[in-house]
């Protein structure tokens, strides 16, 4: 298969009635890859998907395709396609004429759309349930038939806004692998747009966290993690600590803070003592919150092992500590 032409934002600006929803945001997508737009609600993914798709109006800046400016396109003339989190199946249709369904709208003959639809129910592994109607299916089928649908007009970009949100926690981590597969037999650039840290983390090859109508970083998962580009990436990005120090401000991995029970009190560079006010059991982990005078409270991760060695019980005194080149210093 040939790879997707990267997708680029130049500068895209988004205003309902003169409100920035979409604050000129520039980015470009590789090919093939599997992109995730991550942020709290109301920060301008959905806008930004939207855009994109051409279900709405930029209203300054471009959108490029490859070599084409796809800015003004209608939808169906971009090569992108959209599968939305209400799946919108037609519910009076068989899934098989659901999936068909822009084939027909294009004029193609009944044989070969179904030939091509079967293609696709065999690719999300709903062959079997071709001659149904969507009120058959459950929620995580009716979801399979979505894709297939939105897979046939053969886009270059697969748009997905909040893709795994109706789904119950078993089916989502389930959904999550067959996503990451598909993307990766298909070869072709997904952009899924998620409020959620673990989702983005876990498909993402590049998060781009967005705050306010804007990108507060773009990068992979991991440089996300390790090397969050503000307090706001930290703090939404989740299991870190931001501490302020005499210099501003520092992120620092939950996990990388010691307890001094456990760890070598002389190879720490800072020290702070304070008091456990919560003990999380996660299974395969505990997160301690501990409040420490002039730190505020810290979150720290220890691994079951390690806490189950010497139990901490809320109200004891626990002295912390980290290592300086744990501390990743924030920008102002
Ligand atoms: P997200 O998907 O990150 O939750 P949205 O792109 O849906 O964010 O919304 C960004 C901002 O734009 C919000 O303040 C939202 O209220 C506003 N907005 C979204 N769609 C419309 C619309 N059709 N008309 C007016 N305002 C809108
Ligand atoms: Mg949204």
């Amino acid at each position: 298969m040939i790879a997707a032409p990267a997708l680029e934002l130049a500068a895209v600006t988004k205003a309902y009635d003169g409100k920035i929803a979409v604050d000129g945001i520039s980015h470009k997508f590789a090919p093939s890859a599997y992109a995730c737009l991550l942020g709290p609600s109301g920060c301008g993914k959905s806008s930004t998907l939207r855009m994109i798709a051409g279900h709405e109006t930029v209203t300054r800046g471009d959108i490029l395709l490859g070599t084409s400016n796809i800015t003004d396109l209608p939808p169906a003339a971009r090569g992108t396609a959209m599968m939305f989190q209400s799946y919108a199946l037609f519910p009076h249709l068989k899934v098989i004429d659901n999936v068909a369904f822009s084939l027909k709208m294009r004029g193609t003959s009944k044989s070969d759309r179904h030939a091509r639809a079967r293609e696709l129910l065999d690719l999300v592994d709903m062959e079997s349930f071709a001659d149904r109607l969507p009120n058959q299916l459950s929620g995580g089928q009716q979801q399979r038939v979505a894709l297939a649908r939105a897979l046939i007009t053969e886009p270059t970009v697969l748009l997905l806004d909040e893709p795994l949100s109706a789904l119950d926690q078993f089916l989502r981590l389930k959904m999550r692998v067959e996503l990451k597969r598909l993307q990766r037999e298909l070869d072709i650039l997904f952009i899924h747009v998620t409020h959620s840290q673990d989702e983005a983390m876990a498909l993402a090859d590049e998060i781009i966290v967005m705050n306010e109508g804007r990108i507060e970083q773009a990068a992979p998962p991991r440089t996300v993690f390790n090397t969050p580009a503000s307090e706001f990436v930290a703090r939404f990005i989740g299991d870190h600590n931001v501490i302020a120090n005499e210099n501003g401000k520092i992120a620092i991995r939950s996990d990388r803070i010691r307890v001094l029970q456990t760890a070598d009190a002389d190879a720490l560079s800072t020290r702070v003592t304070g008091i456990v006010r919560d003990v999380s059991f996660l299974g395969t982990s505990v997160v301690l919150t501990v409040a420490t005078p002039g730190e505020g409270e810290v979150a720290v991760t220890l691994s079951d092992a390690q806490f189950f060695e010497q139990p901490l019980d809320v109200g004891q005194s626990v002295e912390l500590g980290w290592v300086d080149s744990d501390a990743h210093k924030l920008a102002a």
